[in-house]
């Protein structure tokens, strides 16, 4: 599978459509999901331009991983949660709709069930 520049979060990397970002530096945007699965889901999304995490480069991949631990820690700390759900999905049938590497952070709340 190849990467398609055209995906949304591609775009949203390039300034070409609004988000609601939450931080950004060299390596990576984290941004509030548009349809959050619980309060605070939030998106990290690596630059460089992978499809998935089966095409991204090893190197970016220890970049980041450091990043969604302190996101993770942060929007565990700034919502209260009870748990972080930490998803990363891989091609349609895995689930994925957006074809640009991305991680995300749910929080996870007592009694509130999250979509499996
Ligand atoms: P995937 O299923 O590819 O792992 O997840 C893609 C996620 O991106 C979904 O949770 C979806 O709600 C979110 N999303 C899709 N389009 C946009 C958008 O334009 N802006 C933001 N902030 N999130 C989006």
């Amino acid at each position: 599978m190849t990467y398609d520049p055209t995906n949304i979060f591609a775009k949203i990397l390039r300034g070409e459509i609004p988000a609601h970002k939450v931080y950004e530096d060299d390596t990576a945007l984290v941004m509030m999901d548009i349809f959050p699965q619980s309060r605070g889901h939030t998106l990290v999304i690596p630059k460089p331009a992978s499809r998935n995490l089966l095409d991204a480069d090893p190197a970016d991949l220890a970049a980041v991983i450091p990043l969604v631990q302190r996101v993770a820690i942060a929007v565990q700390t700034a919502t209260g949660a009870d748990g972080i759900r930490l998803a990363q999905f891989n091609e349609a049938p895995a689930g994925q709709t957006v074809f640009h590497l991305h991680f995300h952070i749910i929080p996870a709340y007592e009694g509130v069930p999250l979509a499996s």
